[in-house]
């Protein structure tokens, strides 16, 4: 079977199983105090997974994994849009 390849999604809805499970792993060595709510959380990757500048699981505005990124509370998106 093809692997998904998709040039405008979140690195969870394209094949880069290995880069979102050392993400996931990242975000758990995160303190509680340096990382944003669940609910936050969601409402970012919601946001970037509908977001013109996503791809390939990567921010094309700051380069980052917007996974990874919205995982702390004081990170922003580079066109504030959380
Ligand atoms: S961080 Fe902002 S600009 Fe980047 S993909 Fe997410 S919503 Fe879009």
């Amino acid at each position: 079977m093809d692997k998904k390849f998709c040039l405008h999604c979140l690195l969870r809805d394209c094949d880069r199983e290995d880069t979102l499970k050392s993400i996931k792993e990242h975000i758990k060595k995160i303190a509680d105090r340096d990382k944003a709510s669940d609910t936050e959380y969601k409402r970012r990757v919601a946001l970037c997974a509908e977001c013109e500048h996503i791809s390939q699981g990567t921010c094309l505005k700051c380069g980052c994994y917007p996974e990874f990124k919205a995982a702390f509370k004081k990170q922003k998106c580079p066109v504030k849009k959380w």
